[in-house]
């Protein structure tokens, strides 16, 4: 039985009442009457249930997908302006003892060589992230109790966050590991992580054991119940995702927003992002495998869904996509990008892209400072901004300053002076000018009046040469 609060998988993620919303949605999708009235409710930003979200995914009526797109692009300026967050991911260890079927790691495929980074080698990353211009990073490795123990990983972070070179640091590190226990979360809480962030892949229980088939990752409900234990065991900031194309999308909709709900009538909070990845080619996968793949104009659909339904989430947008679909999905409310990432152990140290370890192919093979600079040219703001967990502003905290809006004093001046440190440190000349020329026209929107010539002072202080400056 459908149960939000339950803290069984197959309660809170119930396939019976999946099927219900989808059937409710697909009775309702003409009934214009009700769509309006779900619109209006989406106005009041404060979000929408699995059953009205799956009724504005069925809806096909070309004018209501319209305002569905325009509402979307509203609401994702009310709370994130026109800033969009910058990271990069880092492949630890592609070792790993599970069989998932669309991923390349998976224990049975011979041809990747299999490799995990000493420290040392992790440190040759690190450098070369920071000279990329990178503050904020998402680790990635296989699950393999063997090779990756949570020892490893926790080694790893210490490396990360330990090394300064010239004006550099990764001031957070996401995490993005296999499920595991409270006391392990524990341990990435007391290491000093960021958001702990474990994809769904599908939530259907069926199509996920199928694609599951060996290995711990098998569980369905270990699985599905791991950011409870994430948030038990101390971690606020949570990111859930699905990876669209393994089973039926308008499923996987209903199911990830009732996982939002779920976390926000246990926790009191909700996911901190939510992640809206794609299946891709890779070695030993052939994403065409899986019939079910979303077209580029449902996936757009799918974003500004999630927009409405879920407004302070953050959502994520990875280079998996190419550069035209991450222009249209910014737009309808993705907050955070990747740039300039190698999906490949040990790939940031290397001259030439290597392919042999990669976990996926990139879509969107730009430079870091190629993506910010297109980013300023479209009127968005690039951020570096890693404040808000470093000053204790997590989960509800977090979500509390999001819902009064007031933590738009904070995001807006950071991420202008993250963004000038990058343009001193980093940047080309071109990337540069464009940048000081968008610092000067945004300091004028700055919400409060009196927080101007702060910023403008402690520009002047990052101009000669402080850094880390935040509110
Ligand atoms: N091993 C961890 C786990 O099992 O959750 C997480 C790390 S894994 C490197 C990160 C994510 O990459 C997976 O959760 C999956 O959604 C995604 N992924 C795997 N194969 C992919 C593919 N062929 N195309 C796109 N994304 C893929």
């Amino acid at each position: 039985m459908y149960n939000v609060k339950s803290m069984k998988a197959e309660e809170f993620i119930n396939d019976e009442e999946i099927k219900a919303t989808l059937k409710y949605a697909d009775e309702n999708k003409d009934n214009l009457k009700l769509v309006d009235e779900i619109l209006e409710k989406a106005k009041l930003r404060k979000g929408l249930s699995h059953r009205e979200a799956s009724v504005l995914l069925a809806c096909e009526d070309k004018e209501k997908v319209t305002e569905m797109y325009d509402l979307a692009g509203q609401i994702k300026k009310d709370f994130y302006g026109n800033r969009i967050v910058m990271f990069a991911p880092l492949y630890l260890s592609n070792y790993c003892v599970n069989g998932c079927l669309y991923c390349p790691y998976h224990a049975k495929n011979k041809h990747i060589p299999r490799k995990k980074l000493t420290q040392e080698e992790v440190e040759k990353e690190v450098i070369a992230l920071q000279d990329m211009g990178h503050k904020r990073l998402a680790i990635e490795a296989g699950e393999d109790p063997v090779n990756n123990p949570i020892e490893y990983i926790l080694e790893c972070i210490h490396t990360i966050y330990s090394i300064k070179h010239k004006n550099g640091a990764i001031r957070r590190v996401n995490v993005n590991i296999a499920a595991t226990t409270v006391e392990n979360y524990r341990k990435l809480k007391e290491a000093g992580i960021g958001t702990y962030i474990l994809f769904q892949e599908t939530y259907d229980k069926e199509a996920y054991e199928y694609l599951h088939p060996t290995g711990p990752k098998h569980d369905y409900a270990y699985h599905t119940e791991a950011m409870d234990r994430a948030m038990e065991g101390g971690i606020d900031d949570v990111g859930i995702g699905v990876l669209f194309g393994l089973d039926k999308y308008r499923y996987e909709f209903a199911g990830l927003l009732m996982h939002a709900e779920h976390l926000e009538a246990v926790h009191g909070v909700g996911p901190h992002t939510i992640s809206v990845p794609r299946v891709k080619k890779a070695d030993d996968i052939d994403p065409t495998e899986f019939d079910n793949s979303l077209s580029d104009e449902m996936f757009c659909k799918l974003a500004a869904l999630i927009r409405l339904a879920v407004p302070y989430t953050g959502m994520i947008i990875s280079t998996r996509e190419t550069p035209e679909i991450r222009e249209k999905i910014i737009k309808l409310g993705v907050s955070q990008i990747s740039g300039g990432s190698r999906t490949s152990v040990g790939g940031y140290a290397e001259e030439e892209r290597p392919h042999d370890t990669e976990q996926f192919d990139v879509s969107d093979n730009r430079t870091l400072d190629e993506v910010v600079n297109w980013l300023m040219r479209a009127g968005y703001i690039p951020s570096f901004c890693t404040a808000c967990y470093r000053e204790g502003r997590t989960g509800d905290r977090f979500m509390s300053l999001c819902k009064s809006g007031q933590i738009q004093n904070c995001c807006h001046p950071n991420a202008l002076m993250t963004l000038k440190e990058y343009l001193m440190d980093y940047a080309s000349p071109e990337t540069r000018k464009i940048g000081e020329e968008l610092i000067e026209r945004e300091i004028e929107n700055i919400g409060k009046e009196e927080i101007k010539p702060k910023v403008r002072e402690e520009l002047i202080k990052i101009e000669n040469g402080t850094r880390d400056l935040y509110f």
